[in-house]
């Protein structure tokens, strides 16, 4: 599978899903440009990866999660209800060759991955152990919020991490930058398609 270092590494796609894009319930700027960057990446890159991960957010009933009166930091529009077109993986990544989908989120918020689980019931913790994977690359949705909380607990549980900024778009330009300067303090390596 082309691995040209030591390490097992997986990608890991936070949340392409069409109600985090433009004409989405939760649109994210540049959503749509960020989505075909990740499938041109993954088309000349993701054999260099031993797993390639997707993430969902997939509500039944998140509480206050969903606000009709949202703040846009803890409370959010109405979005990814499981199982409608909004929830559902973007055009652009539909078809990639996905190993594991991770959905999260049925019952309350949640922003990382590795508060959800597989199909058959695997946290993403347990899929990366499974596949003797130690370091991660992350890229998705939003920077500022899923993507963060992503690879801030890949790193808690001891995998070396990455996030490529380029094919990574946030909900807010300020808090985008709090994330960045956050996950660069946690050890979290920061880096563009073209380092990789
Ligand atoms: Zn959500």
């Amino acid at each position: 599978m082309g691995e040209t270092s030591s390490d097992r590494s997986a990608i890991i796609v936070v949340d392409p899903q069409p109600d985090f894009f433009e004409g989405g319930t939760l649109p994210i700027s540049g959503a749509t440009q960020t989505a075909v960057r990740i499938a041109e990446y993954l088309s000349t890159h993701g054999e260099d990866y031993a797993l390639k991960v997707v993430t969902q957010d997939w509500h039944f009933d998140p509480g206050d999660h969903w606000s009709d009166h949202p703040n846009f930091v803890t409370t959010w529009p109405v979005h990814c209800a499981a199982d409608t077109d909004g929830a559902r993986i973007h055009p652009a990544l539909a078809d990639e060759s996905w190993d594991v989908v991770i959905r999260k989120g049925q019952h309350e918020g949640a922003y990382s991955g590795f508060e959800g689980t597989s199909a058959n019931g695997s946290t993403l913790f347990d899929v990366l152990k499974a596949a003797s994977v130690d370091a991660v690359t992350v890229v998705g949705f939003a920077t500022d919020h899923c993507v963060k909380a992503t690879a801030l607990d890949a790193r808690a549980l001891g995998f070396h991490v990455s996030v490529v900024l380029d094919l990574c778009a946030g909900v807010d330009a300020d808090t985008t930058r709090d994330a960045i300067s956050e996950m660069s303090s946690a050890d979290v390596t920061m880096v563009t398609s073209r380092d990789l």
